[in-house]
């Protein structure tokens, strides 16, 4: 196959980045087009949920080192502001407004799309948090004392919550589940992490849907299932994301929660797919996975521009899932697969400070951590070698026996 020399990359943010600075730094010097549904130039998004919420001011707003440079620096053509509305694979075509932008070669890098409230778009203080544009409002209303409800006690609702505290306010966090965060981390682990929240003056109702936003033009309150009203200048919604694939239907491309693709990344012909929208089959766990987590999208960017520069030599994505979440001060990292209930190898619950390990038949599938920085990439290491689960406990007790000075 003739190397491309007309790339293009949809999607303006971790994954779409690192891979346009992957192509340049491997020596291409044909075209690059970088589309964007954002007018913004690439952002962070971890920050938004933790520093820039809980900070003062729009000085803090995460744009990526060297953005400015992109169109000059690195040669790349931006087209921001409007989203890509088809993708045009026999007649390799990526529709953006009224213009059809031609390519050998596509990385598909338009990440995820957070999950609305149904029947609240005509209420103003009803918000989600992905977007720059989406911090600044939550920011604003925080500073400004808002009384905030947040829908959903996973990781961005808990880091909404921990950032309202740092506001010297208290949010509290409706769940409908009896226990926060059982698909991410197990039903245990849901309930010690959640458990931090009642501890850091954050109110938490578990196990109690959301009947309703109240409201006519702004909102004014969210009435549970269970009859009570929570009074609100402010709702979050945290209710996940899903992957932003509703554009490339019709394409041919495969979607499955998430574009389709081999363990290469790749998802069509002359198609690439990176990033939270990418569904990929893992050598490392012999299954198809997407997973949103800023490390995956920064590494598989890279790999999925290497191996569309020379398909011939692509090699297969090789990742074990890294992902980490701060609130009230407390460091949590996942590595690997959160298979079932874990259990605790170091330290305990109750000091705050644990590591626990997730085992999948004999196999380490996966370790949970908090507030123990330093241990948890020497577990990741053990998954990445498909280790057995005895070599988890082994592990762990070295660990144990230095950090005993035994
Ligand atoms: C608030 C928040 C906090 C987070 N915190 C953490 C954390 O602590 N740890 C962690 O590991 N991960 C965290 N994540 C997840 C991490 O940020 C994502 O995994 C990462 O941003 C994914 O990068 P991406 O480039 O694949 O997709 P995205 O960052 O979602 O970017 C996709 C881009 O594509 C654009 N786009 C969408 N559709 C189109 C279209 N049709 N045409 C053109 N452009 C389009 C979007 O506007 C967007 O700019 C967090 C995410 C959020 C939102």
């Amino acid at each position: 196959m003739d190397a491309p020399r007309r790339i293009v990359i949809v999607g303006a943010s971790l994954a779409g980045l690192r891979a346009a600075e992957t192509a340049r730094a491997a020596g291409y010097d044909g075209t690059l087009v970088l589309v964007g549904a954002e007018t913004h130039l690439p952002y962070d998004r971890p920050p938004l949920s933790k520093a820039f919420l809980a900070g003062e001011g729009p000085s803090d707003e995460p744009f990526f080192d060297g953005v400015d440079a992109l169109a000059d620096g690195l040669d790349i053509e931006l087209v921001l502001g409007q989203p890509a509305s088809y993708l045009d694979t026999q007649s390799r075509q990526v529709g953006v407004g009224d213009t059809a932008i031609s390519y050998d070669a596509v990385l598909l890098a338009t990440g995820s799309t957070a999950r609305r409230l149904k029947g609240t778009d005509h209420l103003a203080g009803v918000v989600t948090l992905r977007t720059l544009d989406d911090a600044r409002a939550i920011a604003a209303g925080l500073r400004a004392g808002s009384r905030t409800v947040v829908i959903g006690g996973g990781f961005i609702g808990s880091e909404v919550a921990s950032a309202a505290r740092d506001h010297g306010s208290a949010a509290v966090i409706v769940e409908a589940a009896p226990v926060p965060l059982v698909r991410a981390v197990g039903q245990m682990a849901g309930a010690w992490l959640s458990s931090l929240h009642g501890r850091n003056g954050t109110q938490l109702i578990c196990g109690t849907a959301v009947e309703s936003v109240i409201g006519s033009d702004r909102v004014e309150g969210v009435r549970l299932a269970d009859g009570r009203v929570l009074e609100a200048d402010m709702v979050v919604a945290g209710i996940g994301a899903d992957p932003t694939t509703g554009w490339l239907k019709g394409s041919g491309l495969t979607l499955d929660n998430g574009v389709r693709c081999d363990s290469t990344l790749r998802a069509g012909e002359h198609e690439w797919a990176a990033g939270d929208v990418s569904q990929w089959w893992s050598e490392d766990f012999d299954r198809h996975l997407r997973i949103e987590h800023w490390t995956n999208a920064a590494e598989q960017g890279a790999r999925a521009m290497r191996n569309l520069l020379d398909p011939d030599k692509a090699e297969p994505y090789r990742h074990i899932p890294y992902f980490w979440s701060d609130w009230y001060g407390h460091r949590i990292q996942l590595v690997g697969l959160p298979v079932g209930d874990p259990t605790v190898v170091t330290g305990s619950a109750d000091s705050d400070k644990l590591v626990a390990l997730y085992r999948e038949g004999n196999r380490l599938a996966g370790a949970l951590a908090l507030n123990k920085r330093s241990d948890i990439m020497k577990y990741r290491a053990l998954i990445a070698r498909r280790a057995d689960y005895s070599d988890g406990l082994s592990l762990a007790e070295q660990r144990n026996a230095k950090a005993s000075g035994t």
